[in-house]
């Protein structure tokens, strides 16, 4: 058996020790999860090839559906209380309610959407876990 001595130990990228917390944390703020550096998309979706600071490639990263999933969860949870208070509680008209929760749930959507994306790639990227 191989036994290292004390000089011996496998080279251990630095960033590759980073933690989920921080991981994540870099994915919902749509920066690039390894080192933080640059911006994680070039477009309201779309990421960028390879990181501009520390040349990560992105490309390879598919998501697929798991932040639409992530964010219509979020977003219901958030708009079935906003629901029955519009609707039961405060005693504006049916259309004034129906328009506030589309325009709530529309703006929550579209809001959370490149976060959850973001985060998906982090946490993939982080694991390893294999993409489509
Ligand atoms: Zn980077």
């Amino acid at each position: 058996m191989f036994r290292c001595s004390e000089n011996c130990r496998p080279y251990v990228d630095p960033m590759t020790q980073l933690n989920k917390k921080t991981v994540i944390w870099r994915g919902l703020k749509m920066r690039c999860p390894k080192c933080d550096g640059a911006p994680l998309f070039r477009a309201y979706l779309k990421p960028v090839k390879e990181c501009s600071s520390c040349g990560e490639n992105w490309e390879k990263i598919r998501a697929d559906d798991g932040p639409a999933w992530a964010t219509m969860l979020v977003v219901l949870h958030v708009l079935a209380p906003l629901f029955h208070f519009v609707t039961f509680k405060s005693g504006v008209s049916m259309l004034t309610s129906t328009l506030i929760l589309c325009g709530a749930g529309l703006a929550l959507c579209l809001a959370l959407l490149p976060r959850m994306k973001g985060l998906f790639i982090a946490l993939i990227w982080k694991t390893g876990a294999p993409t489509s």
